[in-house]
């Protein structure tokens, strides 16, 4: 039968299984299935006490149990004798309802029944660092405009090339790699896909760069802003809408302005209306606010959004539009849940098409130099808890992703922010000791 993970396991030799889920925080958690158990562990479910991660659970809820979906899973390369399945937490015979990739399936269920697709590309940067997570780990990734150097790519040959072959052989289309705008940053590009496919693809992502990474005995690094003078790892997301067939990109027009329809900017509007408190999901760590809003950066340019604005083929905007049928929304950071950066997404797109929400206009300006001539247009928040304060307000979002995720998200990260809040900074003590 086809997703029988058992004959997986004997047709390819595999000898464990990772039954993966991922916690609010977008946290990987798994349990190691041996492959003489996986027939009936793919029948029952792989048993977790749900506390004990951050599903906002107590430790008296029953267990929860993740159901592999067979159709994801992926033997590791690096590591042939082990696969990898990307599941969904059930509990009690029902699937629970603030897992993040159960709440994904919940909206492309809806959006399907309206005959629409929602298809996404991500580009999830990252540094490679030292082991111990100091610095950047090549001494000679030194220049001030780093970007596309090819001598400091060709030093991470082994890295970078090993993690492309995989993909290759995964058959996810990869197209490029390239060293990005940071010290020590690269990214790899591969093609869009099914939002929920994507979002597998870039849990798998960021396990697989990480631990190809600890391979050649150094470390990958997706946190939005670990050196405060260099650029962020930024995870644009590219967005169109497509009836489900995905024969027809509904956010393309020929005739339309930048080549994109009615409905995709209507979908934009919803991105603009919501983005105030969707940044909650999209940026979700307290460091994620030294991405965006940040400072000019060695390299001259921070490449990440302060302002909920779009333009044409201009990267210094929330949104651009990079090509005829398609959206770039620039906001999101890797901390983000895979699953809810696609769920809040189409949340507020849908909300743009049921309002006919409208965008405003293109602006065709440096927003990083002119930024301050435009009038009304909304700052992004400038923290973390900004962001959950607008995401507490915003009921249509938190209807959206159902009630027992929103009020999950937001207990949990608002002890987040408490939590960073009980800390002291070098900054605190070199200002104020003299006070
Ligand atoms: P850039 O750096 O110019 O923003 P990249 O080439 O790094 O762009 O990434 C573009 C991403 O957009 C890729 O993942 C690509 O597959 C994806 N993409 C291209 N066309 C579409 C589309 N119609 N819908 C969604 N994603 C798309
Ligand atoms: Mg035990
Ligand atoms: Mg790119
Ligand atoms: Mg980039
Ligand atoms: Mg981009």
């Amino acid at each position: 039968m086809a997703g029988d993970l058992a004959k997986f396991a004997k047709d390819k030799k595999v000898k464990f299984f990772l039954f993966n889920f991922t916690d609010l925080f977008g946290t990987q958690r798994a349990k190691l299935v041996p492959a003489e158990a996986v027939a009936s562990m793919q029948k029952s479910g792989a048993g977790f006490a749900g506390f004990a991660t951050w599903l906002d659970m107590t430790p008296a809820h029953p267990d929860i149990f993740v159901m592999p979906d067979a159709s994801s899973v992926i033997q590791l390369p690096w590591k042939p004798e082990v696969a990898w399945v990307a599941g969904d937490p059930w509990m009690e015979g029902k699937p629970v309802a603030q897992a993040p990739r159960n709440v994904l399936k919940n909206l492309l269920a809806k959006c399907g029944k309206r005959n629409m697709k929602l298809m996404a590309g991500v580009e999830p940067e990252f540094h490679l660092i030292n082991a111990d997570g100091s610095t950047v780990s090549d001494p000679r990734d030194t220049q001030e405009k780093p970007c596309y150097d090819q001598s400091a790519v060709m030093r991470r040959f082994d890295v970078i090339s090993e993690i492309c072959t995989t993909m290759i052989n995964l058959g996810w289309g990869p197209y490029q790699n390239d060293h990005e705008d940071a010290n020590g940053q690269f990214e790899i590009n591969w093609n869009f896909n099914d939002a929920l496919t994507t979002a597998d693809q870039l849990s798998f992502f960021k396990f697989m760069v990480k631990s190809i990474a600890e391979k050649h005995g150094l470390r990958a690094t997706f946190m939005p802003k670990p050196f405060v003078n260099l650029t962020g790892n930024g995870c644009h997301v590219h967005i169109s809408v497509w009836d489900n067939a995905r024969k027809r990109n509904l956010f393309h027009d020929k005739k339309g302005d930048l080549g994109l329809s009615p409905l995709c900017y209507n979908f934009l509007g919803g991105l603009m209306h919501h983005a105030e408190s969707f940044a909650a999901i999209t940026n979700p760590t307290v460091n994620s606010y030294k991405r965006i809003n940040a400072p000019r950066t060695t390299s001259g340019a921070t490449w990440s959004p302060n302002t909920v604005t779009f333009g044409g083929n201009n990267r210094t905007h929330m949104v651009r539009v990079p090509d005829e049928g398609r959206v770039e929304l620039r906001l999101p950071d890797n901390a983000a849940n895979p699953y809810l950066l696609m769920a809040v997404i189409l949340a507020a797109g849908l909300h743009g098409i049921d309002e006919k929400m409208d965008p405003g206009k293109r602006l065709d300006i440096d927003m990083y130099a002119e930024g301050h001539k435009v009038k009304g247009a909304k700052k992004l928040p400038l923290n973390l808890l900004d962001a959950i304060r607008n995401f507490e307000k915003d009921t249509y979002i938190q209807d959206a992703l159902g009630a027992e995720l929103s009020s999950a998200y937001v207990k949990l990260k608002t002890n987040e922010w408490n939590q960073f809040c009980r800390h002291l900074t070098q900054w605190e003590r070199d200002t104020t000791l003299d006070c």
